[in-house]
């Protein structure tokens, strides 16, 4: 029986290795975490390091087709995997989305086909260039410092208003190599997910907004008429031209900034992409005939992708660790039962033992027959679980 595998026990390894085993697919997780919410559902769990040769070389010799589900997977081990197995997406490409240094440059390099561009920004990498950036370049201010690596969930970003503040936040951020980005006046914010084959076929989801609070990822709405269809459109064409021009496998989110038209960037700004199945992307699972695990199964074991078709408007709400704590910061389970009395409520719980603020433990994705029933369930549901963001819809 063929064995898929994957890169990293969180909850997409979860989600994707449930997909690949409701096509009969084995699976293998790669996870030094013994409790990992991948490695719990998975055939085999290998409990050692990213780039422990032994363990890869035991994924290796399991699977046909292997995968990553967090892009700080080191880009090494993928290269390794790839001398004998199929894996994608690849080494390179994740290289790319690693660094937001490379992933600017590569947006740039395309910006002509996919008709947009980043926020302006240039590169610290060193106190001299520091130096002649606060010198300089203050028409990047107000902005946010982003650590080149390792940033997610808002992690690795300082805001900053002055060139001042710009110094000491280069040097709370450990000096490392960074970006300073301008600070956009945002409209909304939404991503497009696509996913495409060896063969260079593509397939699409429509764009899901997104809000997000204190920089993680609280509300997505899946819909039509979520955002104006003109810039929909260019979303979605932009989002496929991407992932042509980087030659990529798999399923590829790319997010971006909805600003004000007549702007220097026509209301639409790329932000960053994510090699892999995102967050935006959960109420795939619940509203469409293909969810985007279904897709990464598909592109990685080289079956045909499914054109996606969304059935249903959807709300997902992001379920974080503070759910699980009351107004006085005591441990409580959240009251599942008055959530699920709601009509079309869909629970996801990824199964992690122990909240923490900030902590993605599960999401809520609500269905319904128009929007504005799931837009008014939405709105109990997050009542009732004290979730933030749906203000802003
Ligand atoms: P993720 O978890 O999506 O990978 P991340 O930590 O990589 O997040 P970004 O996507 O770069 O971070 O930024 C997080 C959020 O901060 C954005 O979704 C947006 O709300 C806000 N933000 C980031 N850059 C800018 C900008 N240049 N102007 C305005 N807001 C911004
Ligand atoms: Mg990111
Ligand atoms: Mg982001």
């Amino acid at each position: 029986r063929a064995t898929l595998g994957v890169v990293g026990g969180g909850q997409l390894g979860r989600m994707f290795v449930h997909a690949a085993q409701r096509l009969g697919y084995f699976t293998a997780v790669l996870e030094p975490d013994a409790q990992s919410p991948a490695g719990l559902v998975s055939h085999h769990h290998i409990r050692t390091s990213y780039d422990d040769p032994a363990g890869l070389a035991q994924l290796a010799q399991l699977c046909q087709a292997i995968t990553t589900e967090f892009e700080n997977v080191p880009a090494q081990a993928l290269h390794l995997l790839a001398q004998t197995r199929a894996v994608a997406p690849s080494a390179a490409v994740v290289g790319i989305a690693q660094n937001r240094i490379e992933e600017k440059a590569h947006f740039a390099a395309c910006a002509d086909v996919s008709g947009v561009n980043c926020a302006p920004y240039t590169v610290i990498e060193t106190p001299a260039q520091l130096q002649a950036v606060q010198e300089e370049r203050t028409d990047l201010l107000p902005g946010i410092l982003k650590t080149a690596r390792m940033g997610y969930d808002g992690k690795g970003q300082v805001r900053v208003k002055t060139a001042t503040e710009l110094g000491a936040a280069w040097e709370e951020l450990g000096g490392v190599a960074c970006v300073l980005e301008k600070m956009l006046p945002l409209k909304a914010e939404c991503s497009v997910l696509v996913a495409r084959g060896w063969d260079g076929q593509i397939v699409s989801f429509a764009p899901q907004r997104n809000v997000h609070v204190e920089g993680i990822l609280a509300v997505t709405h899946a819909y039509e008429g979520n955002m104006p269809p003109a810039l929909a459109d260019r979303a979605r064409d932009a989002a496929i031209s991407i992932a042509h021009h980087l030659g990529y496998v798999g399923v590829l989110c790319v997010e971006f900034f909805v600003v004000e038209d007549g702007t220097e960037h026509g209301g639409l700004v790329v932000n960053e992409m994510a090699p892999r199945p995102h967050n935006s992307g959960h109420y795939t699972l619940n509203a469409c005939d293909a969810s985007q695990f279904d897709l990464q199964v598909h592109a990685m074991a080289g079956l045909p992708l499914p054109q996606p078709r969304q059935h249903s408007p959807a709300i997902m709400l992001n379920l974080l660790g503070e759910v699980w704590f009351d107004a006085d910061g005591l441990p409580r389970e959240p009251d599942w039962c008055s959530v699920l009395r709601l009509p079309g409520t869909h629970l996801h719980l990824y199964g992690k033992l122990q909240a923490r603020a900030g902590r993605k433990m599960g999401h809520l994705t609500i269905t319904g027959p128009d929007v504005a029933s799931v837009t008014s369930v939405a709105r109990r549901a997050a009542g009732l679980l004290g979730l933030p963001g749906l203000d802003a819809i």
